[in-house]
This record gives C-alpha cells, sequence and structure tokens, in this order.
C-alpha cells in the first residue's frame, strides 16, 4: 500500500537509535524527508548517513541537541523547512524508588516526557491545520496502560501527556483540519533503553541479566521482544494518508502483553 507521504517532511526527535531511529526508517522508506535529533553527535551522524543509503530520493538532515531544552527544540525546528509529521520522542527516565526522588529528577522527567512533546506540538500544529495535513506521534510507553512499578517517573510524567494529547487531538480545529495525533505505547523492544533496564533490574534481583531477559521474555504472549522496524512500521502507518480518521487515540504495540480486553 502506498502510504502517500512521499515529499512530506518530518521531524523525529531521538531517532540516532531504536524505537526513533526505527520511525525515521521507516518514513525515509516511504520517501518522506526527515530531521533526525539526538543528544550525541557521532552516533546521530551515523545514523543519518544510513537513512541517506535506505533511499537517495528523501532528504535526512541531522541536528544535535536536546530536545527535552528550549534550544534542542528551536535548532530542530529551524532544520524543517515544514513538519508534516512530528514524532515526539525523548529518553526514558531512569528506574528506581519514588522515596529517592526529589524536585529535580521529577522535573526532568516532566521536561522530557511531558513538556517537550507539548511544545514541539504548540509549534507546529496550528500550521499543520492551515495546510490541511498533519500527523502527530507520541512515542509514550505501555506503562501508561499498565504502570511499571520501576518506572515511576514515567509512569507519571507520561500519564500526564496522554492526558493532555486527549483533549488537543479532539479540538476540530485540528481534527477538522486532516491533523492527528497519536500516542504509540511501546512495550517491550529489543533496544538500548531495554538492555539497560534490564541489567538494572538483574543487579537488583541479584540474577544473571540472561536469565531475567528469558523471563521476561517468556511473560510476552508472542514469546519475544519486538523490534524497532515493527515499531517504525505501525508509525509509518499512523502518519499515513489513508490514518485521517484515527486520532486521540493510544496504540498498544506489545506482543500481546496487556491482559484487558480493551
Ligand atoms: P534507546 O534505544 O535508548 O534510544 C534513545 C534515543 O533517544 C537515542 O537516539 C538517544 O540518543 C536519544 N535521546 C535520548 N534522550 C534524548 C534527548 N533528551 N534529546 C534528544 N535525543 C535523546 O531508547 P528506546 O528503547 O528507543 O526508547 C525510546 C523511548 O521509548 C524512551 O522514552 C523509552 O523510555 C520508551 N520506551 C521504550 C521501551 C522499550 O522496550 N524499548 C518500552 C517502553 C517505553 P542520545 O543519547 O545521543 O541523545
Amino acid at each position: 500500500m502506498d502510504l502517500g507521504l512521499k515529499g512530506r517532511w518530518a521531524l523525529v526527535c531521538a531517532a540516532s537509535k531504536g524505537l526513533g531511529r526505527g520511525c525515521a526508517e521507516a518514513l525515509v522508506g516511504e520517501g518522506v524527508n526527515v530531521v533526525i535529533t539526538a543528544r550525541g553527535e557521532a552516533d546521530l551522524q551515523v545514523t543519518a548517513e544510513a537513512l541517506r543509503m535506505l533511499n537517495a530520493a528523501a532528504e535526512v538532515r541531522a541536528v544535535a541537541g536536546d530536545i527535552a531544552t528550549e534550544a534542542g527544540r528551536a535548532a530542530a525546528l529551524a532544520a524543517c523547512p515544514q513538519v508534516d509529521i512530528l514524532v515526539n520522542n525523548a529518553g526514558g527516565p531512569p528506574p528506581g524508588d519514588f522515596r529517592d526522588w526529589g524536585r529535580e529528577q521529577w522535573l526532568a522527567a516532566v521536561e522530557a516526557n511531558m513538556l517537550a512533546p507539548i511544545e514541539l506540538m504548540k509549534a507546529t500544529v496550528d500550521a499543520m491545520a492551515e495546510r490541511g495535513f498533519g500527523r502527530v506521534v507520541n512515542i509514550t510507553s505501555g506503562a501508561v496502560k499498565a504502570p511499571i512499578d520501576t518506572l515511576g517517573l514515567s509512569n507519571g510524567a507520561r500519564s500526564g501527556l496522554t492526558g493532555f494529547v486527549a483533549g488537543l487531538a479532539r479540538q476540530p480545529r485540528l481534527a477538522g483540519a486532516n491533523v492527528t495525533i497519536n500516542n504509540l505505547l511501546p512495550g517491550a523492544f529489543d533496544t538500548d533503553r531495554l538492555r539497560s533496564n534490564f541489567s538494572a533490574a538483574a543487579a537488583k534481583a541479584g540474577v544473571p541479566v540472561d536469565e531475567l531477559a528469558a523471563r521476561r521474555r517468556a511473560a510476552i504472549p508472542a514469546q519475544r521482544f519486538g523490534t524497532a522496524a515493527e515499531f517504525g512500521a505501525v508509525c509509518a502507518m499512523l502518519c499515513s494518508v489513508h490514518a485521517g480518521y484515527l486520532t486521540g487515540q493510544n496504540v498498544l504495540l506489545d506482543g500481546g502483553s496487556y491482559p484487558g480486553t480493551f
């Protein structure tokens, strides 16, 4: 199926690795020009080069910076001639116990996983509406539907974003102008983030990391972790011209892990 996205411009945040990179790859594969960001310049440039090899017809720009800061967001936006597609993403907050977190840790989580995406939507969605096309995909977490005890910072900050998006996506001036805003909720995907969370959990439980990973894998109905390519493919589908009636949704991508009927 042609997703109808050739020649569009996308800003894909936090995309030198993992899920963000998977989204950038899928969009570039569809002929979308992309601006990708990450804090580390070296990895970002390597990813940009790989994306250019994927589809010579798509333009790829790389902007190093912290998307949780105003300067990082301004630089990313300045590099994108127009934002038709916005994929919001940032690193997840560290695991831990809420008894050990102070105001500083909470503010960092809220800046990265709630306010940064809100600021980027504020900067882009009205112009999308004027042009009659826009797609926003916020990478959040399955923890929004089923909280993960050790990821309290993530549970809290992302739930704030989710509540805000539920209202914004339903504004007639956006939904009525072919601007959709959805959240894509990863379960367990095989990325650096998952591996580092496993290392921390294995150390805490006093078990080898491979054993812990095997247990987690066995607990997923699909019996495996997801891949960044699978995640990117669903992101591109949500961005497609065919998905104009799908807005304000929380799309869970977790191999069947969430146990509820709805
Ligand atoms: P990852 O493999 O660690 O990749 C994170 C990417 O984001 C890297 O490119 C990183 O590059 C960039 N990044 C991190 N913080 C940034 C910032 N402040 N500004 C700009 N770029 C930043 O992580 P992932 O697994 O793809 O996870 C992506 C998001 O999904 C995270 O929020 C994570 O918590 C969430 N999530 C992941 C899973 C999973 O199973 N993988 C499950 C649920 C939720 P630099 O470090 O160079 O900046």
